[in-house]
């Protein structure tokens, strides 16, 4: 029976799906069909309703996923791939043509790589992170023995997410302000800068520093990964009684885990580079790719992570101040008030991060927290965010793809010195404002989802402090959204 006492619609839509899918499908005739529905129903399960401990272990699933992970040449075939296919972009941005109309690089970095990335952050997580050919010479360094092996300073360990969100800064203002998406030299020069980040990082320090602390493209990606899909985690059953702990500190000939963490203190999916070593290294097969309602680690953490804290407000905030700057409704306007664009962008970055900060404590407030406490860490309102930041960078990222995918066969061309431009083709600016609302209005779903699951729990344990006033206050965000995009 369904229950309808639960208050909300959404909640209301996913048990609703769940009868639906205890129920309407069909009944198995042969055993491969049993095996085939058993996945099916806990694949909707999982996906569909909101039970915080189902999971459904892709590894046992699909024995496949697990023997690629054991194979490390399989990684190692996709990270060499992606050094080459890096070196091959950084090389085409400083020494091919400048003019970005014959040159490919900008499409493939800033069209086909990043929207790539943000559009994986759903299905996949941090898997990008897995092959990333960052860290390409630094491994290589490390491996010959060229690195100090430091252990990280504390300093980096205690202001890491300040220093990275300041590097994530710098890249956001310097890909408006020098409009970065039109200089092939810029592009390059950019992927070079983290490019050497991680490799002086390497050398000083043990294992991947970079990315564990300051690299600002695996905490963004980290922020987006708490809202995915998919998620590494040990038995813990298995782990209790280990006493090697390979997955950390690895076995004669092969290093453990780059980032310091190790399959069994995995508690979220920030840190985690799904670099899948732990797999390779654990004699238990202990860690296991999970698959996840997308919500439960956004509903576990409640805003407690230091990272998701900072991330989540600048990347919405700057989102904003992008989305204004490239509007031409806007364009001639900003300038005249505040001066040089760099400077009239900058205070706009700052204003719009203070209202997001802003929007977060006053979230706080409506949700009953007190006064004492810290404005916004340990807020729930970074959980609630976070669709509507993941929905607008995919926005952001899917217009620069979808509006120059058109033009890449005449510039693929045009960079062999050929002139073909009957390839090229346009779509259709309503096509991609559609997709654009689409994906907003998921967005919007996402964030009220959270909001309702959070209502629902504190209404389960007794405790109020929600209240209407907190989804006005979301809806009026994402009014604003549907404003700077439409
Ligand atoms: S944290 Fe940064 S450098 Fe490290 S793997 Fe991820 S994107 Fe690459
Ligand atoms: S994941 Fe494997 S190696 Fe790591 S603590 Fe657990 S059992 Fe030990
Ligand atoms: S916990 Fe495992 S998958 Fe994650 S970064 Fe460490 S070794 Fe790689």
């Amino acid at each position: 029976m369904l229950r309808r006492k639960s208050g909300t619609i959404l909640i209301y839509i996913t048990r609703l799906l769940d009868e639906i899918v205890r129920n309407a499908l069909p009944a198995p005739r042969f055993n491969l069909h049993l095996i085939a529905m058993q996945k099916l129903r806990a694949l909707f399960r999982i996906l569909f309703t909101f039970d915080p401990a189902a999971r459904l272990d892709l590894f046992t699933a699909f024995p496949i996923i697990r023997s690629f992970f054991k194979n490390r040449r399989n990684m190692a075939f996709l990270r060499t791939f992606g050094d080459f296919a890096f070196s091959a972009l950084i090389l085409l941005g400083i020494f091919g043509p400048q003019d970005p109309g014959k040159n490919i690089s900008l499409f493939l970095a800033w069209g086909i790589w990043w929207s790539g990335v943000v559009l994986s952050w759903f299905f996949v997580g941090k898997l990008w992170c897995g092959v990333c050919p960052f860290l390409g010479i630094g491994r290589l360094l490390q491996r010959y023995g060229l690195s100090l092996n430091l252990d990280p300073p504390h300093a980096l360990r205690r202001y890491f997410i300040h220093i990275a969100v300041l590097l994530f800064a710098a890249i956001i203002w310097a890909e408006t302000v020098t409009d970065l998406k039109n200089s092939p030299l810029g592009t390059a020069l950019l992927l070079l800068s983290i490019l050497t980040g991680a490799t002086v990082m390497a050398m000083l320090f043990k294992g991947q520093a970079w990315c564990r602390y300051v690299c600002p493209l695996g905490k963004v990606i980290g922020a987006g990964a708490t809202m995915s899909m998919i998620e590494l985690r040990a038995t813990p059953d298995l782990c209790r009684s280990c006493d090697t702990t390979a997955c950390k500190k690895g076995r004669p000939g092969l290093r453990g885990c780059p980032v310091y963490l190790g399959a069994h203190n995995i508690k979220n999916s920030l840190d985690c580079l799904l670099c899948g070593r732990c797999v390779l290294l654990c004699e238990r097969e202990s860690p296991r790719l999970l698959l996840r309602n997308p919500f439960v680690e956004l509903l576990a953490i409640k805003g407690r992570d230091l990272t998701c804290t900072f991330i989540i407000p600048f990347l919405a905030g700057s989102q904003w101040a992008r989305f204004i700057v490239e509007d031409a409704k806007y364009q001639s306007l900003i300038p005249p008030l505040f001066g040089p664009p760099a400077l009239s962008f900058s205070l706009l970055l700052i204003f719009c991060f203070a209202v997001f900060l802003g929007i977060i404590t006053l979230g706080n407030r409506l949700l009953g927290m007190r006064r004492s406490s810290l404005p916004i860490h340990c807020s729930p309102m970074i959980p609630v965010l976070t669709p509507l930041a993941f929905s607008g960078e995919l926005i952001y990222r899917l217009k620069y793809l979808l509006g120059e995918a058109g033009n890449f066969p005449t510039v693929l061309t045009r960079q062999f010195g050929l002139t073909i431009e009957h390839y090229s083709f346009v779509i259709p600016a309503s096509a991609i404002s559609l997709l654009e609302i689409l994906i907003l209005a998921l967005g919007c779903l996402g964030s009220f989802y959270v909001i309702a699951l959070f209502r629902q729990k504190q209404s389960e344990s007794g405790q109020t402090g929600f209240c209407r006033s907190l989804q006005i206050l979301v809806s009026l965000v994402a009014i604003v959204y549907f404003l700077l995009i439409g």
